[in-house]
């Protein structure tokens, strides 16, 4: 049993992380296993396997591990001269406010990007009135980090099972999970129209992997925490591992308020609440914020100062804009026979014959399609819009139907607009008296475009696959999200980015920022993959820096 280190504030650390989640857990584990003492704020609580609860209404209606819309409110608006409220239906961003983040609750369909989507702006050209950029990287740079996340976090999956795959140095370290009904009827449906399905790859152990049980397939898998510890969240994998180190320290109900400078300008620590509210401020050498695409820039705006008076690292002007999503549209099917899919995972089976931009379709955007069981019964009573039927006969069948109903759901881009941002609103405070986010947020009409066009391929789909009915959702302009991307893009050029290609912020240099508000492109959903990837590809740089006195 290693004895887990515990830090002073008062005592300069080598790092401080904000964030615990899947990006704050990888930086985390690999500084201290570089060597490096770390203090990481995380503003929830610590909980464990045994915690973890199969209450549909409680997870997802009453906020029982993401951030309270009674506690934590946010606003919302659609456009930047409206006025923002607060939505009947709760936070616009949602997020689990845990140790571990929402890599505990995710569904865990981790689809690493395509080529194309670091440099799509060169070969696609300019879209007007939208901010689509190249990234300043390359796939080639990120391939070895996305074959870390597979073997150090825990992915399954079938290298080479699908033709559009990008390469990669190394197969997967577990077989893909087993199908279920969904995705066998998905896989029917697809090849019978001249399509490619192949076993989703998921951050979920197959088979045991690095001290972790299989998946039990206990169903609760999508908004839920995993009671088996088989969901490769930070909290099972990279957490255990930087703590085992002992120069590592994960500090729960810590909620990180401010960055402080020092009077030369760079970051000398980060203030924050304790449980009892008691202010501290944690010292250390370097931050490092991995709070997620909504609340790294909310703090960023929340810490502005004389020498940053539009919040901090923000000269560019661009913190916190560029607030993307991944739109996205499901098609629900009724089949003959029972498939339950109450079972195991969502999804077992995707396609991305879809995933490139056509320019023959008219419109930008592309994505994946994948089989799903949707969601839990209680939750499918409630879904409505769209061709759903909610009332009368029509509704009850819908009801009885759902051990013979699974979804076909398609996964998009979201073009990055600099009016869709996260900023603070200027009257809402939260319950620790900290001013809370405002979103804005409209998609933009490509993004609605492409979701109906991968609606239009799943009810093809569904209905190749002998379903008796198929309900379309609703495609809806999204009011929030939980891909919460691209509010601190990065960039070669300080004037149109806010970090730089190693995360560090382009303003202070002992500053750096890695969570999904790095992107530049939204990719086609599933950015988590991705958001891992590009945190062990920042430790290993920030590393570097450190080691040669360079921070
Ligand atoms: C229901 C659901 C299903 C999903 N399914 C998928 C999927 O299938 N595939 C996929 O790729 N992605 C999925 N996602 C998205 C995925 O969970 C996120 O992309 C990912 O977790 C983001 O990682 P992050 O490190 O940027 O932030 P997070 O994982 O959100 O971690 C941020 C952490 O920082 C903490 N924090 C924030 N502010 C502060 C502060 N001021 N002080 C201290 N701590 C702070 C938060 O409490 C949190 O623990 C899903 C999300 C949800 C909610
Ligand atoms: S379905 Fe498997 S991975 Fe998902 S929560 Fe249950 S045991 Fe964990």
């Amino acid at each position: 049993m290693v004895s887990v280190r515990r830090y002073q504030p008062s005592e300069t650390v080598d790092f401080v992380v904000v964030g615990s989640g899947a990006s704050g857990g990888v930086i985390a584990r690999e500084l201290s296993q570089a060597g490096f003492s770390v203090v990481v704020l995380e503003q929830g609580p610590r909980l464990t396997a045994r915690d973890f609860e199969h209450d549909e209404l409680k997870y997802w209606v009453l906020s029982g591990i993401t951030n309270d819309p009674v506690t934590s409110p946010q606003t919302f608006r659609k456009d930047p001269a409206g006025t923002a409220a607060r939505r009947p239906t709760g936070n616009s961003l949602v997020y689990a406010r845990i140790v571990g983040g929402s890599s505990n609750h995710f569904t865990a369909n981790y689809w690493r990007f395509r080529e194309r989507d670091f440099h799509e702006r060169s070969v696609l050209g300019a879209i007007a009135g939208t901010g689509f950029a190249d990234w300043p990287i390359r796939y080639a740079e990120l391939e070895p980090y996305y074959t870390k996340v597979e073997w150090q976090v825990g992915v399954s999956g079938l290298a080479g099972a699908s033709p559009f795959d990008p390469p990669r140095s190394k197969p997967y370290p577990m077989p893909p999970l087993p199908v279920k009904s969904s995705g066998v009827l998905f896989e029917r449906g697809a090849r019978k129209l001249g399509l490619h399905p192949f076993p989703a790859p998921m951050a979920i152990a197959s088979q045991p992997f690095r001290g972790r049980q299989a998946c039990v397939h206990c169903g609760f898998c999508m908004g839920f925490g995993c009671e088996a510890m088989a969901k490769s969240s930070a909290l099972y994998t990279m957490i255990p591992e930087a703590e085992a180190t002992g120069r590592c320290e994960i500090r729960p109900e810590s909620y990180a308020i401010r960055v402080e400078l020092d009077p030369r300008g760079r970051a000398k620590g980060v203030a924050y609440f304790d449980r009892e509210r008691r202010e501290h401020l944690q010292k250390a050498r370097a931050v490092v914020v991995s709070a997620n695409g909504g609340e790294t820039p909310r703090l960023l705006l929340n810490s502005a100062c004389g020498r940053f008076p539009g919040g901090l690292a923000n000269s560019s002007g661009l913190v916190g804009k560029y607030l993307m999503f991944n739109q996205g549209a499901a098609v629900h099917a009724v089949f003959e026979h029972e498939l339950n899919e109450y079972k195991s995972v969502q999804v077992t089976r995707i396609l991305h014959d879809f995933y490139d931009t056509d320019p023959k379709r008219g419109f930008y955007g592309g994505g994946g399609i994948d089989a799903r069981m949707g969601p839990q019964p209680a939750l499918w009573a409630l879904a409505s819009g769209g061709d759903l039927p909610r009332w009368g006969a029509d509704y009850k069948s819908r009801l009885e139907a759902f051990p013979r109903s699974m979804a076909s759901t398609g996964h998009c881009t979201s073009l990055a607009l600099e009016t869709n941002s996260v900023s603070i609103d200027p009257v809402l405070k939260d319950a620790w008296g900290i001013p809370a986010i405002r979103v804005t947020y409209k998609d933009h009409p490509d993004d609605l475009a492409t979701a109906r066009f991968l609606q239009d391929r799943s009810v093809e789909i569904m209905q190749a696959a002998g379903a008796l009915q198929v309900w379309r959702g609703a495609v809806r302009e999204q009011t929030g999200g939980v891909h919460l991307l691209g509010t601190c893009r990065m960039g070669d050029d300080p004037a149109t980015s806010v970090i730089d290609k190693y995360h560090r912020t382009h303003d202070v240099p002992n500053l750096f920022l890695c969570d999904g508000s790095s992107f530049v492109t939204s990719g086609r959903g599933q950015p988590t993959m991705t958001i891992q990837a590009l945190a062990f590809r920042a430790a290993d740089h920030i590393s570097r820096f450190a080691r040669r006195h360079e921070i």
